[in-house]
């Protein structure tokens, strides 16, 4: 699974981090997505609720 990030949308609203801080981080200030420390469906919940439509999984 990958996950695109659009850094224009994004609106720092920090969900994704907080709702899963081991998937989506902060590391030496760069947004960092790994898709391998979760499972598949809990990482769908959290991009379907970030509020600004910044995330997307490709498969
Ligand atoms: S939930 Fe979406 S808008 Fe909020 S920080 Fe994450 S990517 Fe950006």
């Amino acid at each position: 699974m990958k996950i695109q990030w659009d850094k224009q949308r994004c609106s720092h609203s920090g969900n994704c981090v907080k709702s899963m801080p081991e998937v989506f981080k902060i590391l030496d200030g760069q947004f960092v997505i790994e898709p391998d420390k979760a499972a598949y469906d809990e990482i769908v919940k959290v991009v379907n609720q970030c509020p600004s439509g910044a995330l997307k999984c490709i498969d």
